[in-house]
């Protein structure tokens, strides 16, 4: 009996709950993974171009294991049309579900195609979340819209358990049916990137998971806030693409010596099944703010003010040192998405679909529902967010998380000769300050693009008008 593994995000062999099926019920297996070209035309982002190195890393590591990851380019249904023209003893397909956004409609319209039209049976499993987005509910059935009761009914709820593999014959043995696809991947990937070919694979994102459980996962509560200190685990990409499992990143966690690291660590990870629940919930909340107190928000919108803001040059230093770490890298601490989010959003009062979609493009990690669970968390606009009159002080978040400014003077050369307690606001600076720090304000770096205590009371009158609307 031939079964098809369908790859998508969760690149690896081991741990990989649909894989793991297909081994149990199959005499061989073919793996493929389908690019579809609708979702391909924006060759230049960091986040397309990133995926797709890992694809390629993973098909070239199965090569070296003697296994064919065939590549399928086209309309979906014509693939796997042709993919059954060219293997007609072909009966099963076994993949990870995605439940949520344009993933679920693909894949509920595919198992309908495969099931009416292919005569093939498919076998779609959760994979991507320890608990997918129905599992964790209310006593009355209802889901949950806010995080805290969430995580209190999750954290009691048994985790599954990585599930075993062994590579055989059935999938060593497998054909290559799509010779003329073997080089398209390259040609999705961006070459101007550098940094999205380093560090891929399993093997890579379990040395990041060791590495983080014995060099910070005991001070994780304490330290994580503190950007210069770059000590989260990293494994955002890695979950991302599956590379590396959940199951054995919380089995990994659950196994390490109690402490409040751990604790906090574990609740960050449930942030990520939550988003995916609320996404599942609000399927339109990639569009529409969740909350209907916010979706007439008369935002500005200032056009020069986002290339600022995207440049990295608002004054701002906090501001600057992460935009330019996110363009610089694909990546971007928690702490600074959370204040580049509310500068965005309720200091330039520019629509957080915009800064949500900049991320899009931009993250190495992208993941839709954190994304946008982020961005609406950060414009007080989704399911339970930060309350709208709540709105970071830039200058207050820099010194407190970034007090001797080794974060910005990394990201921000032009003020690296700073005093540290004054470089969270360079647009005080004297003239003869700025003569002693080798700095020139308004030329070399910007004065600030907006004056917060300003634009805090602008916002909350907005949002607040924007209550009225409804
Ligand atoms: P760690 O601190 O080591 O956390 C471990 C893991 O827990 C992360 O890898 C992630 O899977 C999960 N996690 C932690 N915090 C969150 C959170 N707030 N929401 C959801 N999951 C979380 N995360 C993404 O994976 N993809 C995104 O596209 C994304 N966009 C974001 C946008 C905004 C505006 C904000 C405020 C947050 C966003 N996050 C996103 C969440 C968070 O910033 C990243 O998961 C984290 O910075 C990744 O680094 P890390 O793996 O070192 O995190």
């Amino acid at each position: 009996m031939v079964s098809v593994m369908w790859f998508r995000r969760d690149l690896r062999l081991e741990d990989n709950i649909a894989l793991f099926n297909a081994l149990r019920h199959s005499n061989e297996i073919l793996c493929v993974f389908h690019i579809n070209p609708e979702q391909v035309t924006e060759k230049s982002t960091v986040n397309q171009s990133a995926f797709f190195a890992s694809v390629l890393y993973f098909k070239n590591k199965l090569k070296k294991q003697g296994i064919n990851l065939n590549i399928m380019y086209g309309d979906i249904n014509d693939c796997f049309a042709s993919l059954k023209q060219k293997l007609p003893d072909w009966h099963d397909i076994f993949f990870n579900f995605d439940e949520r956004g344009f993933g679920r409609n693909r894949d509920q319209k595919s198992v309908a195609f495969f099931e009416d039209k292919l005569k093939v049976k498919a076998h779609p499993y959760i994979d991507y979340n320890l608990h997918g987005a129905t599992e964790v509910k209310k006593d009355s059935g209802a889901g949950y819209k806010v995080f805290t009761p969430y995580f209190k009914r999750w954290i009691r709820q048994e985790k599954p358990a990585p599930v075993s593999y062994v590579i055989d014959k059935r999938i060593k043995s497998a054909r290559l049916l799509f010779p003329e696809n073997e080089q398209l991947l390259e040609t999705f990937i961006d070459d101007r990137f550098s940094f999205i070919k380093k560090d891929l694979g399993s093997e890579t994102a379990k040395k990041v998971l060791n590495r983080f459980i014995n060099e910070s996962l005991d001070q994780y509560d304490e330290e994580r806030d503190f950007p210069a200190n770059d000590s989260t685990s990293h494994l955002s990409r890695y979950l991302r693409t599956g590379e590396i499992s959940i199951r054995t990143v919380w089995r990994a966690i659950d196994q390490s010596p109690d402490s409040d690291g751990k604790s906090t660590f574990m609740k960050e990870l449930c942030w990520r099944d939550f988003y995916n629940m609320i996404y599942v919930m609000y399927p339109n909340q990639n569009v529409e703010s969740v909350n209907k107190d916010f979706r007439h928000v008369d935002w500005i919108n200032n056009e020069q003010q986002f290339e600022a803001w995207r440049t990295g040059q608002t004054g701002f230093p906090i501001v600057d040192a992460a935009m330019r770490q996110l363009n610089a890298t694909g990546w971007m601490h928690n702490r600074l998405r959370m204040i580049v989010a509310s500068f965005l959003t309720k200091d330039l009062l520019i629509d957080w679909r915009w800064g949500e979609a900049y991320f899009h493009n931009k993250l190495l990690d992208y993941d839709a529902a954190s994304n946008i669970g982020g961005w609406q968390w950060a414009a007080s606009t989704g399911t339970d967010s930060v309350p709208y009159f709540r709105i970071f002080n830039p200058t207050l978040q820099s010194k407190k998380f970034d007090s001797n400014g080794l974060f910005i003077k990394k990201y921000v050369p032009e003020l690296k000769n700073v005093d540290n307690k004054m470089i969270h606001e360079p647009g005080k600076l004297s003239e003869s300050e700025q003569t002693r720090f080798n700095v020139r304000i308004g030329q070399n770096y910007p004065f600030p693009i907006v004056d917060h205590s300003y634009a805090r009371k602008r916002a909350i009158s907005i949002y607040e008008s924007s209550k009225d609307v409804n």
